[in-house]
């Protein structure tokens, strides 16, 4: 349920709308967008009666949320949120974010010469994982926290910020201290226990999609971050498992404008895993501005067959002049959706 506050409602009503909700061993979130303030009631266990909210000094109206997930949905935040990565607007009628970098930090110098191409090229953020979620214990596990500072080192000498992903809480302590957003990886979507931490910490964060997750679940676990306190953060499509083998993933850009349609959140698509193949990447990146994303993620190398992991979706620097020069053509179209 939502209580919606009328727009000179004072401070001592709002805090005995907020009394009244925590008696009944409810929770109450007070949650202020451009145009309202509304206290959202959670953890009720069933359908909450307005029981007498809406004739409280203050408040303007009650309304049902029907969805299952609260803080995350339009009908709580009817407006776009805009999320800030570094000095990088993402979301609402901001141009197009495009975000790259290879999928492993590498050894500085191979890091930074990537950095200093993808900025040239025309990339606003840099990305890359210190912290390697692999299929196989055998394969390469990420630099871990020499992996931090080497991004925090491109970050100084590119002006770019930097986001990488945490796979658990040490690695999400490690993380804040040096990266501008924390990446949560699609096999951790679900890993409820690290969400609730990393959405206490402040940073924005960007929730990929797990590999068979559904909208609901995806945007569950939005939630739980947002439930933790914070709203920065960013979806990220970046394919399914599907019984497709022509493709490494099936990138499933059905669920872009219906995402931006249930969520205030903004959305991005990585058409690097999604797809799997560096010769494919680019036709989809088009394809997934053109559904209405608000940035992309790429991964992106000086020498893409020589990268650390998954060399082969990886695309050079040239490849990628040209995904950002299609993301300047295509950040013409008409926005899909409003502010
Ligand atoms: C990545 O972004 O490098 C990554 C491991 O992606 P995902 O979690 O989507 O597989
Ligand atoms: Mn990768």
């Amino acid at each position: 349920m939502l209580i919606v506050l009328k727009k000179g409602c004072t401070e001592a009503q709002q805090d005995r709308i907020v009394e009244l909700i925590r008696r009944r061993d409810l929770e109450a979130l007070p949650v202020s967008g451009p145009t309202r303030t509304a206290v959202c009631v959670l953890g009720n266990k069933g359908p909450l009666e307005d029981a007498g909210f809406a004739h409280l000094e203050g408040v303007h109206e009650v309304i049902r949320v029907t969805r299952p997930y609260k803080l995350v949905s339009r009908e709580v935040q009817p407006e776009s949120s805009v999320v800030s990565v570094g000095n990088v607007a993402i979301g609402g009628a901001h141009r197009p974010v495009v975000m790259a970098g290879p999928c492993s930090v590498e050894e500085a110098d191979r890091t930074i010469a990537i950095a200093h191409a993808a900025r040239e090229a025309g990339a606003a953020v840099l990305r890359g994982g210190a912290f390697k979620p692999r299929t196989s214990p055998y394969s390469f596990q990420g630099l871990g926290e020499e992996g931090l500072e080497i991004l925090a080192c491109a970050r100084r000498e590119t002006g770019l910020p930097v986001v990488s992903e945490v796979i658990d809480a040490s690695s999400a302590r490690l993380g804040a201290r040096y990266l501008d957003a924390l990446q949560i990886g699609a096999r951790n979507m679900q890993n409820y226990a690290l969400l609730r931490v990393i959405g206490r910490m402040g940073l924005p964060i960007l929730l990929k999609r797990g590999l068979s997750a559904t909208l609901e679940e995806w945007l569950m676990a939005a939630e739980y971050l947002l439930a933790e306190g914070t709203s920065q953060v960013l979806l990220c499509e970046r394919g399914i498992r599907t019984f497709a083998t022509h493709s490494r993933n099936t990138l499933d850009l059905n669920v872009v404008p219906l995402a931006r349609k249930m969520s205030h959140l903004p959305v991005l698509v990585d058409p690097s895993h999604g797809v799997g193949k560096r010769d494919r990447v680019r036709p989809l990146a088009r394809a997934a501005l053109a559904s209405g994303a608000h940035g992309l993620m790429l991964e992106v190398h000086t020498h893409p067959d020589t990268a650390y992991s998954d060399a082969q979706q990886t695309i050079d620097v040239e490849t990628f002049e040209g995904v950002v020069k299609d993301a300047s053509i295509l950040s013409q179209l008409d926005p899909l959706f409003g502010p």
